[in-house]
């Protein structure tokens, strides 16, 4: 089994004890050596259920497993799979735990989780309750508040201290912003509801108690953890609680590749693992198994830029291939037919669809490029980008399953009645109120006063509650029927597109089959939503061949034979929504690194100008002042430079200053003497 590796990974594999940090560029087997490691865990006989695997996505966990139980399967066929293997991101973990030790710390376990909107939509509640929006200072609206909030449990911070460092402007709402978190608090707790940040900290106060703790702790022997680089303190703090001076710990991360500082995350705490954790195994490793020479050439090249860094220069013995290339193109529309042409060509040449990818910034990069897929028939995945259940009817339908688990989820309750006719947001929350107060169904009455159009359906809103809501609801599955018979002619009044929406709708009661609980179907879609519905169907069979496009951010850890990366112009790369603080820009050189090196064979980065300079007699200039800023001349000469289409006609345009040509504008103008 461990034949294929390096001696570093081997070594690393049969690593035995103290805590291990395994830190190397991009492409050198990082993940591929944790996945040797905890099939050899197995294969010496270490139960599954004692390994805890925490990755960055879902995906990424169901990934590795699946080459563990390869490696196993060729090591011993009789051996049990992976399949008890705790595997998952820190949030689904910490979901599990505590619903598994919750109770012995006083946590309801009927809690509902919160995503990152009604966690906005609870603070903008509770800041209009307590006027803080009053005062003559503008007070900083829910997404900021949430930011904010967020950012000081990550980071273990004052809040004093985040705003000073991240939001200046709100320095002096201080005791506003505080008064709100603390009644936040008090008010996530009435409701039984915990948001994103509680799962990891409530996780995290689980293993600092006595009662539960040290039985958390014994739960498992070995704790493997991903893409290091991109955890934040409070996420460090929770492994050190798990693991006591780091024992049976292994940490797998690339400096160079943190992107994540945005979310709070620190790259501190890949830095520091050997100071905090003293006795810590270092292994380095510098091969690059997954480049050519030649693209690893323009990789190192656009990293080295990076302002602090570990220096690592990566080689690699693979054979060597094309130079990257540097696509100018005149505009999108150009550069959408230049990379749909690649794309089309290498499928010709026997390169799946699947094996290549287009990367970008922001996930509205991509719309030309999906509106011209979709024109001509040819099948892709997107990942990153407003997800299935950040649509209003997906949260809908939500909201009624999470509000029968909870009937004190007051969002998901006023979320509900609101969608009554004629029920505002004020009747909304007096008819929730004997719900909320007793914690029952059973305090809603038939009889209630309801504006009249709202009759018949709170009749029925009733008896929905009355069945889903009680000692024994019926099978998941027929519960979405019930809400969806419930809710789609309220659907089909309130949106647009409506035979879209009510198609989502039955793709999740198909998607209820495969869960018996309802609180693992909430926390399933809550934790990690399906980008799409195409997403619900489960990994496509292998027959179904689609392009990859992803936004940079969704495609860490992942390969591809081919990439193509768009829009390398300033402004998208780095991304104008940041800052531009010498911080931030370097998180984008990172950022642009992890993009590149997912390449394997072939590269392409484009860039649309918006003009183009052709001085007179002098053949044709590219006008580069828009090309990202990570791609200066000594580094762009690693790459190939070519026009998209260079023997396209292209219009002379006028100098930079003028408008029009002068002589076509002394005509428009002589229209009027
Ligand atoms: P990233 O930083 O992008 O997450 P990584 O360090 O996790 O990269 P892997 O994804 O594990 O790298 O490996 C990159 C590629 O190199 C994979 O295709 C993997 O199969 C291959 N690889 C890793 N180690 C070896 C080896 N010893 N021999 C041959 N191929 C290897
Ligand atoms: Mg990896």
């Amino acid at each position: 089994m461990l034949e294929a590796l390096n001696d570093q990974q081997r070594a690393a594999v049969l690593h035995d004890g103290g805590p291990m940090l395994i830190v190397a560029g991009a492409g050198t087997g990082k993940t591929t050596t944790l996945a040797h490691r905890v099939a050899q865990l197995i294969a010496q006989g270490v139960p599954g259920e004692r390994i805890l695997l925490l990755t960055f996505a879902r995906r990424a966990a169901a990934e590795l497993l699946r080459r563990v139980d390869g490696l196993l399967g060729r090591a011993a066929s009789d051996r049990p799979a992976s399949s008890r293997v705790w595997g998952g991101t820190f949030h689904s973990v910490a979901t599990r735990l505590l619903r598994q030790h919750g109770e012995r710390i006083g946590l309801h376990p009927s809690f509902t989780i919160h995503d990152r909107g009604d966690s906005e939509d609870l603070l903008d509640v509770l800041r209009a309750e307590l006027e803080l929006g009053r005062g003559k200072r503008r007070f900083p609206r829910k997404g900021t508040c949430l930011d904010i909030y967020s950012r000081a449990v990550s980071s273990r911070a004052p809040v004093d201290a985040v705003l000073a460092r991240g939001f200046p402007w709100c320095t002096e709402q201080l005791d506003g912003l505080k008064l709100l978190f603390r009644t936040y608090v008090d008010r996530k707790a009435e409701q039984r509801v915990l948001d994103y940040d509680d799962l990891l900290l409530f996780f995290h106060a689980l293993l600092g108690t006595e009662a539960a703790g040290p039985a958390v702790r014994a739960q498992f022997d070995q704790v493997l953890v991903d893409e290091y680089q991109d955890t934040n303190a409070l996420q460090a703090e929770l492994l050190d609680r798990l693991c006591p001076g780091g024992r049976g710990l292994t940490v797998v991360g690339d400096d160079a590749q943190a992107i994540y500082g945005f979310r709070a995350a620190s790259v501190r705490n890949i830095l520091d693992f050997p100071e905090i954790h003293p006795g810590t195994r270092t292994v380095v490793l510098a091969e690059n198994y997954r480049s050519t020479p030649e693209l690893l050439e323009a990789t190192n090249r656009v990293i080295a830029q990076a302002r602090e860094r570990h220096p690592k220069e990566l080689w690699s013995r693979r054979p060597s291939g094309e130079r990257a290339e540097l696509i100018t193109c005149s505009d999108e529309a150009e550069q959408t037919e230049f990379v749909l042409g690649r794309i089309l060509e290498r499928r010709e040449q026997g390169m799946d669809l699947r094996r290549q990818a287009v990367l970008f910034r922001a996930s509205h990069h991509s719309l030309q490029l999906e509106v011209e897929l979709g024109r001509r028939g040819i099948p892709f995945h997107k990942y990153g980008g407003l997800r299935f259940v950040e649509t209003a009817h997906v949260r809908d339908l939500l909201a009624f399953l999470r509000l029968a688990e909870n009937p004190r989820d007051l969002l998901a309750g006023t979320r509900v009645l609101g969608l009554l006719p004629g029920v505002g947001p004020r009747t909304a929350r007096a008819l929730i109120e004997p719900v909320q107060r007793t914690g029952s169904f059973e305090g809603w009455d038939t009889a209630a006063k309801v504006p009249a159009a709202a009759r018949a359906q709170w009749q029925a809103l009733v008896a929905l509650y009355r069945e889903l809501g009680g000692p024994r609801p019926p099978a998941l599955p027929v519960q979405l029927h019930r809400i969806r018979t419930f809710y789609g002619p309220l659907c089909e009044e309130r949106y647009d597109h409506v035979t879209a929406r009510l198609r989502d709708l039955e793709s999740l009661e198909q998607l209820a089959a495969g869960f018996t609980e309802r609180a693992a179907f909430l926390g399933e879609l809550t934790l990690e939503p399906p980008r799409s519905t195409q997403d619900l169907a489960g990994p496509p069979s292998l027959d179904d061949d689609y392009l990859v496009l992803s936004t940079i951010h969704s495609a860490k850890g992942l390969e591809f034979d081919a990439v193509y990366v768009l829009h390398a112009a300033d402004g998208n790369i780095p991304s104008d929504l940041t800052t531009g603080t010498p911080e931030e820009i370097d998180e984008e050189l990172r950022l642009f690194y992890v993009a590149l090196s997912r390449a394997k064979r072939h590269l392409a980065v484009t860039f649309p100008l918006r003009w183009f300079d052709r001085p007179a007699g002098v053949g044709g200039r590219h006008a580069f002042a828009q090309l990202t800023r990570f791609l200066p001349p000594p580094v762009a000469a690693a790459f190939e430079l070519r026009a998209a289409f260079p023997e396209a006609p292209r219009p002379a345009l006028p100098p930079a200053d003028a408008f029009l040509l002068p002589e076509l504008r002394g005509a428009l103008k002589a229209f009027w003497n």
